[in-house]
């Protein structure tokens, strides 16, 4: 596996054409080599250099390499797709949709706003395994901005969103985490959170609310001491919560509730991925291949 680049330069020269990405994406696809998914069969031609498209030398299925991907059907320039997987990847705050708009040089917002936020959907990985071990669990308010109306200062709870955030402690610092939006702090509602983020066996500390007596499959261990401040009690999902609220106002001016999760997905997604930028840009378009291709429908419902 080549390294990923670590400059503009360097991606240039990795991916100087079209022909380069989708021989990229080509060997992503088939590590070992073509394999038909008619038939089996491991030999074929390439037909056209650049949408690289193979056929198969027995049946003769046209595989596109892009087929099944979020690349496909989009008139963008595969190489447009990887610059701007590979700036979301490796810039450490990620990118807003305006600020991609500008450094592609795209013809349209609307054009940079459906590029990210398909690389955005491929942030998720449907198969990833739950956090597990010791775990942090906390729940806060993300403030919200309705239309284009600024972040209110104040504490009503007007103008905010439930968060719930799970923080693996690996040793001394933190491992994986989750956050999700959450209708309440019900017991229902953290239960199902704690359910969906943390394996059974787990070890799941809190804060001692209520809504945390009573979780299946894990252990639980509230550390109410005292009058102690949670952030001592639960350092490190306090710490995410923090970083979440300054990286949402930081790049996104405030978050809108209707794609609040898909932020917080993205952050998840860097957070996991702090250490691993190269597993940052494969992810973003090599998970993409098992996806199904998103439409702009699915992608401006989803909420
Ligand atoms: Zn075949």
């Amino acid at each position: 596996m080549v390294e990923l680049p670590r400059s503009l330069p360097e991606f240039e020269a990795r991916f100087p054409d079209e022909a380069a990405c989708a021989r990229w994406l080509l060997e992503k696809r088939w590590p070992g080599g073509f394999r038909c998914p008619a038939c089996g069969h491991d030999e074929a031609w390439e037909l056209g250099r650049e949408r690289l498209t193979l056929q198969c030398a027995a049946c003769e299925r046209q595989v596109s390499v892009t087929a099944g991907t979020a690349l496909h059907g989009s008139h963008l320039p595969l190489r447009t797709w990887f610059l701007a997987a590979w700036l979301v990847a490796t810039h450490r705050n990620g990118m807003s949709a305006r600020q991609l708009w500008l450094q592609l040089g795209l013809g349209s917002y609307k054009s940079a706003w459906l590029l990210l936020r398909k690389l955005r959907r491929a942030m998720v990985d449907p198969e990833r395994e739950p956090l597990a071990g010791l775990v942090e669990v906390d729940e806060t308010s993300l403030p919200f901005r309705a239309g284009g109306e600024p972040v209110r200062p104040g504490r009503s709870h007007d103008g905010k969103l439930l968060v719930a955030g799970a923080v693996e402690i690996r040793g001394e610092g933190p491992g994986r985490i989750r956050l999700a939006v959450i209708g309440d702090c019900s017991a229902v509602a953290l239960g199902a959170f704690v359910a969906g983020a943390v394996a059974g066996g787990s070890t799941v500390v809190s804060d001692g609310w209520a809504g945390y007596k009573r979780l299946k499959d894990v252990k639980h261990d509230p550390r109410v001491v005292g009058d102690a401040p949670a952030h001592l009690i639960l350092p490190w999902v306090h710490r995410v919560f923090a970083n979440a609220k300054r990286w949402a106002l930081g790049v996104y001016h405030g978050l809108r509730p209707k794609h609040l999760q898909a932020y917080l997905d993205e952050f998840v997604f860097r957070f996991n991925r702090r250490r691993t930028p190269h597993a940052a840009f494969d992810r973003l378009l090599g998970l993409g291949l098992t996806l199904e291709p998103a439409t702009y429908q699915m992608l401006v419902g989803r909420s």
